[in-house]
């Protein structure tokens, strides 16, 4: 994370994944400081309709849809606006190249890690909220980061409250981050219970509104074990000085121990817009619609530890950080598959967990030299989680 230089002409802002729940956060705080931003690009999977009404709404440069197959619905629904349109993979790293002072990495699981990389590339200011990137990557896009000089904000709200208390310049002054874990909407469900769940129930988040993979991670846990390996390549830190804490309310959205017994936190409501917003500022502070917080009204603020026994997937993902190399791409491309047939009915949610452990099984972990690794593995995975689930 290094410096910037502050500019008073509109910010040239690109957001690839624009159409899901962190995009249009962007786009709605965008939309309240109008002159502020110049749209660039903004990007979609399959969503046309939401990607063009964006495109006309905020005049962007691009809109991009990566299903090859989208291009001429988009093409018709921007036919007569200056939107220049574009499809496919290839076209999404286009637009992730085009200069931009700002891009939002917000396309959800490894298919973000390509595009992300390519705007890390231009050496600008990266706001990154696709965790998946750093989870099957980190090491390597770690160092694109520190080669392009490119600077790079967390977006996740518990690290984006880490990054706003952390002494950069003293590290070695901090004992341990802890992570608040809201423990979603399972938290108080017994092992039978959590047998029973549907995919409805596990993407109703209790403080959250997001998108349906995250809210399952929610569920699982998984998200938190994510976060740790976020959090890992994001801060100087070892892997045991990161912790983890069930804060039911989500008010304190992460903390930061010092050697002196001091313990700073970033605190706030349940609403992304306030940590998208300290990103889309920084680093001066936005003003946002987000409510205020009223700690009378929250009354109270409770933390447990997490129980490892009913969310295995944390004890996994630390287990893949600690193993490295490999590990933590097999983890994460296996939880995708997971979810995903989850979600589509063909799994219980309980088989979530088991499925990327029987997967992790599978592999002997290597060390990840280079990004094609990275695409191999992670594809290699997603058979053996398919493989799993055909099993099951
Ligand atoms: P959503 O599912 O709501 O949106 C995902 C976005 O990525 C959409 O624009 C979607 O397009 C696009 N997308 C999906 N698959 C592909 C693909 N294969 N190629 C290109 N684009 C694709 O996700 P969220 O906004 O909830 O999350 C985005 C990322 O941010 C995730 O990594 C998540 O973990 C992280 N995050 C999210 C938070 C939240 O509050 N939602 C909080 C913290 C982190 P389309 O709409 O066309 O499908």
């Amino acid at each position: 994370m290094t410096s910037s230089h502050r500019s008073y002409a509109p910010k040239k802002v690109t957001i690839l994944g624009s159409t899901g729940s962190v995009g249009c956060n962007t786009l709605d705080l965008i939309g309240r400081n109008a002159g502020a931003y110049d749209v660039v690009a903004l990007t979609a999977h399959r969503n046309v309709s939401l990607l063009a009404e964006q495109a006309r709404k905020f005049n962007a440069n691009y809109a991009v849809i990566a299903d090859e197959n989208c291009y001429q619905d988009l093409k018709e629904a921007l036919a007569g606006t200056p939107t220049t349109v574009m499809a496919g993979q290839q076209a999404l790293d286009e637009a992730a190249r085009i200069s931009a002072d700002w891009v939002m990495a917000s396309i959800v699981g490894a298919a973000g890690l390509r595009p992300t990389l390519s705007a890390i590339r231009q050496g600008g200011t990266v706001a990154l909220a696709n965790k998946e990137c750093l989870v099957c990557a980190g090491d390597l896009m770690m160092k694109e980061v520190r080669d392009h000089k490119a600077t790079l904000l967390p977006v996740d709200s518990e690290h984006n409250a880490i990054f706003q208390v952390f002494d950069f310049d003293k590290p070695e002054t901090v004992e341990k981050i802890t992570l608040t874990a809201s423990g979603g909407p399972f938290i108080e469900a017994s092992l039978d219970e959590m047998k029973m769940v549907t995919p409805a129930q596990a993407v109703a988040h209790p403080n959250w509104d997001m998108g349906a993979k995250i809210s399952v991670d929610s569920a699982t846990m998984m998200n938190k074990g994510l976060e740790v390996i976020e959090a890992y390549h994001l801060f100087p830190l070892k892997a045991d000085q990161i912790d983890i804490i069930v804060h039911p309310q989500s008010v304190i959205h992460s903390m930061v121990t010092y050697q002196d017994g001091s313990v700073l936190a970033q605190l706030g409501a349940p609403d992304m817009r306030i940590p998208i917003s300290y990103c889309l500022g920084w680093p001066d502070r936005l003003k946002t619609p987000a409510k205020k917080l009223d700690l009378a009204a929250c009354a109270r603020l409770d933390f447990m530890k997490p129980d490892e026994k009913r969310f295995p997937a944390i004890a996994l993902a630390r287990e893949a950080l600690h193993m490295g190399g490999t590990a933590p791409t097999i983890l994460n491309a296996a939880n995708e598959v997971a979810v995903f047939a989850f979600l589509d009915g063909r799994i219980g949610f309980l088989d979530i967990a088991s499925i990327v452990a029987e997967t992790l099984t599978r592999f002997d972990s290597a060390a990840l030299s280079c990004l094609e690794m990275v695409d191999a593995i992670d594809g290699e995975a997603r058979r053996a989680a398919q493989d799993v689930i055909g099993k099951l």
